[in-house]
């Protein structure tokens, strides 16, 4: 999508601090850290939210894969998984993704 900033990185024409990928996501750290470990976990198909990426069975089930094998690599094993959703709850950047904020690196 255009003017998407995770289109872009998606697409890699915005540079990114990747931590991992497979078909149908990629996780990057967060440019604005909130933990000691802070990764966005994004999908590569364009949905606004969780809501709408709920209807993607295939983007969901490669965002939750993702997260699995990014969390065990970088993180204690004691996270949080979190998607904003709708400006007044925080969100920002509206291509779906979950933030893996965790107070323990691996
Ligand atoms: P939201 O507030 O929408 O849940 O989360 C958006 C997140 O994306 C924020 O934590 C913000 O720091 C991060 N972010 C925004 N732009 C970029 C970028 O260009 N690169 C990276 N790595 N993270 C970004
Ligand atoms: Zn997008």
């Amino acid at each position: 999508m255009r003017d998407c900033i995770f289109c872009k990185i998606v697409e890699g024409e915005i540079p990114s601090d990747q931590v991992g990928e497979n078909q149908g996501a990629i996780a990057f750290r967060d440019i604005n850290p909130e933990a000691p470990v802070h990764l966005l976990v994004v999908p590569k198909s364009h949905s606004k939210n969780i809501s709408e990426l709920s209807q993607d069975a295939e983007s969901m089930e490669a965002v939750m894969s993702l997260m699995r094998e990014v969390s065990e690599k970088h993180t204690n094993g004691h996270f949080k998984f979190l998607f904003n959703t709708g400006e007044e709850a925080g969100q920002t950047v509206f291509h779906a993704h979950g933030h893996i904020l965790s107070q323990g690196a691996s």
